[in-house]
């Protein structure tokens, strides 16, 4: 049988592994492997691979952006549920998105651990939403997430799907057409870790700390410690040993994944990431966190609800009876986090070292390789290091 040898699918540095090409392809020819730096890249099977194209057709990194001509503007919002803004990471706009469409009898998609995991499912209680809440900084596996949520919109549910803008961009390319009862939501977003070096550094903490049976991950908590922005625990975690129940948790200061996390080493795709744009975004609505309260350091941050269209805003409109407060933003860019999002160091000029960085964190324990993300041009540090021992070497 021939083998059919040319299909192009995006670069692994442009890909943002959002899986829309996997869910596609109508002989399973693409599988989502994991890569050196640890993120998930697709992998086509020349062997079962009929040459359709549909993969290359639906792929949004290498397809032209669909833009959007309705006029963005955004809220700040706060759920005036108590325990569900405990629960968010911002004020809980999520939440109140989800509860509308579970009250409509309609299925909610979002993220939630899985062990240690970190995965895409799909909810159709309040009960098991709650496991979507909270921010876990990590890539998200899609899984066939985008195939599930579309035989619900066919059987004419109402869905909300949530992920990455990137995600959300590949979900929108993936179904081709427009569903009236589909609420796609997308997050502000500056970029990914790896969830492959995010498996090595807790299973390696999990050993060091003898944890058993990890039962819940949280990150961003509010409900636990002194709370508030300048001493928040960056994450924490439940687990079962010797039939009794423990927790873990570091303050973010102290954290090696926090210094991983806040020295920007994403996926590549997020140095040149084009769906960060808020006038780009595939979704109906953007939620992220709520820059001011940020700033007045209060416990329970607000968020920054973003609409891009007409259904968005009838749905946000709907919903803001349990949003609490609901000012509209003159300003997005000064109030949501958004311009940090979009600046965040992540230009394609960064990729290599950031690359180098995220592969040797696959090979090396964190703590090791430490030095490399505390200085901001990794780079810069290494040539210093090469010359300081080059130096020595002719001394
Ligand atoms: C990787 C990442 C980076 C972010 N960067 C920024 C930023 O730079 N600036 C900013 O203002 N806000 C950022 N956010 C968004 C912010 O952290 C909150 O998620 C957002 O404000 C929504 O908060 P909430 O209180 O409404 O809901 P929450 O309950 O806190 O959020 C839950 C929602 O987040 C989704 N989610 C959780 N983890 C992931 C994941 N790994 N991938 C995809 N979706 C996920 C859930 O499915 C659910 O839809 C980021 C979020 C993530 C996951
Ligand atoms: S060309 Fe068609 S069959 Fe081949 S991998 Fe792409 S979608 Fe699958
Ligand atoms: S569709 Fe998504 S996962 Fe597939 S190649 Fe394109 S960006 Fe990568
Ligand atoms: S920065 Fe862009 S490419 Fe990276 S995860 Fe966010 S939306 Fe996707």
């Amino acid at each position: 049988m021939k083998r059919i040898t040319d299909i192009h699918l995006a670069s692994s540095d442009t890909c943002t592994g959002c899986s829309a090409c996997a869910s596609v392809c109508p002989t399973e020819s693409i599988s989502m492997k994991i890569d050196r730096e640890g993120f998930l890249q697709p992998c086509i099977d020349t062997k079962t691979c009929i040459g359709c194209h549909r993969c290359e057709k639906i792929c949004p990194a290498i397809n032209a952006i669909i833009k959007n001509d309705f006029v963005s503007h955004a809220y700040n919002a706060q759920t005036s549920d108590e325990y569900a803004l405990n629960k968010s990471s911002s004020g809980g706009a999520f939440y109140e998105l989800s509860r509308y469409i579970i009250e409509k009898e309609g299925v909610v998609f979002g993220v939630k651990f899985d062990g240690i995991h970190v995965q895409h499912d799909y909810a159709e209680t309040l009960e098991d939403v709650e496991a979507f809440m909270g921010s876990k900084y990590i890539q998200s596996e899609i899984g066939n997430t985008f195939k599930i949520a579309k035989s619900f919109l066919d059987q004419g549910r109402w869905v909300l799907y949530t992920g990455t803008p990137c995600q959300i961009a590949g979900f929108k390319r993936y179904l081709n057409r427009d569903y009236d009862k589909l609420i796609m939501v997308d997050l502000i977003c500056h970029g990914v870790p790896s969830p492959g070096i995010w498996e090595k550094y807790i299973q390696r903490l999990m050993r060091r700390i003898d944890a058993g049976d990890i039962k819940d991950i949280r990150f961003r908590i509010k409900d636990i410690g002194e709370g508030g922005r300048n001493n928040f625990y960056f994450f924490f975690f439940f687990f079962l040993r010797d039939q009794q129940w423990h927790s873990y948790g570091e303050e973010r200061m102290k954290n090696l994944f926090y210094a991983y996390f806040t020295r920007h080493l994403f996926r590549a795709s997020c140095y040149q990431c084009p769906y960060r744009d808020m006038n780009i975004s595939y979704a109906d609505i953007t939620i992220g966190d709520y820059v001011a309260s940020v700033q007045r350091l209060e416990r329970d941050i607000s968020s920054t609800v973003i609409v891009h269209t007409k259904k968005g805003e009838d749905v946000v409109q709907k919903v803001s009876e349990h949003l609490g407060v609901f000012t509209p933003l003159q300003d997005i860019f000064v109030n949501a986090y958004y311009e940090e999002a979009r600046n965040a160091e992540q230009t394609e000029r960064n990729i290599r070292p950031y690359k180098l960085s995220n592969r040797l964190a696959m090979i090396f324990p964190l703590e090791y390789i430490r030095w490399i993300w505390m200085h901001d041009r990794f780079d810069v540090v290494l040539k210093r290091k090469i010359k300081k021992l080059w130096q020595k070497n002719i001394k």
